[in-house]
């Protein structure tokens, strides 16, 4: 049965060196997040995958993955866009690194229990992408009025000259 698991206990599997294991029953916690000044949420937990094997000399191997559909607004036209972010991260972790990023786990602590909550939280980070569309050929608002661009179709458009009156404006701001 699936329950929520913000840490995993590594040890507790008593695996030997050369052993691996996969668990699928887990459902790490995520948090809402920012994007370009838009609030973006997330599921508030994802079934995720942990493939985990034991290294010579007692590190690990590991490798998560998870999707997770976000729920926020278009960047180009407002309108909701719920894109799915595909999470496939991996890990590796030596007890005896001498301090070696490579090879040092920041979500793995001295009792070898690892941190699922943040270590998805980051890797999922990683995987947004720069702009959240609701398509990828969103046409976005029109510039002029601010209509959306995907309902009114590709014959909106403006020719007339700008309104006169602005020239009226910027003859003023000159004296
Ligand atoms: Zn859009
Ligand atoms: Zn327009």
């Amino acid at each position: 049965m699936s329950q929520r698991a913000d840490t995993f206990d590594l040890a507790r599997l008593a695996l030997t060196s050369g052993e691996g294991r996969r668990i699928t029953d887990l459902e790490v916690p995520l948090d809402d997040f920012e994007l370009g000044g838009e609030r973006y949420a997330t599921p508030d937990t994802v079934a995720a995958t942990l493939d985990l094997s034991r290294m010579t000399g007692g590190g690990w191997a590991l490798r998560l993955r998870f999707s997770a559909t976000l729920d926020g607004p278009c960047m180009r036209c407002l309108q909701s866009a719920d894109p799915e972010i595909a999470v496939d991260a991996r890990e590796v972790h030596e007890h005896d690194a001498g301090g070696d990023p490579e090879l040092t786990s920041p979500y793995i602590d001295a009792a070898d229990v690892l941190d699922l909550a943040g270590w998805a939280r980051d890797a999922l980070a990683l995987e947004l992408p720069r702009q959240v569309l609701c398509r990828p050929d969103c046409a976005g608002l029109c510039p002029v009025c601010g209509e959306d661009l995907n309902a009114a179709g590709p014959e909106h458009h403006h020719d007339r000259a700008p309104d006169p009156r602005w020239d009226v404006l910027r003859d003023l701001k000159l004296n």
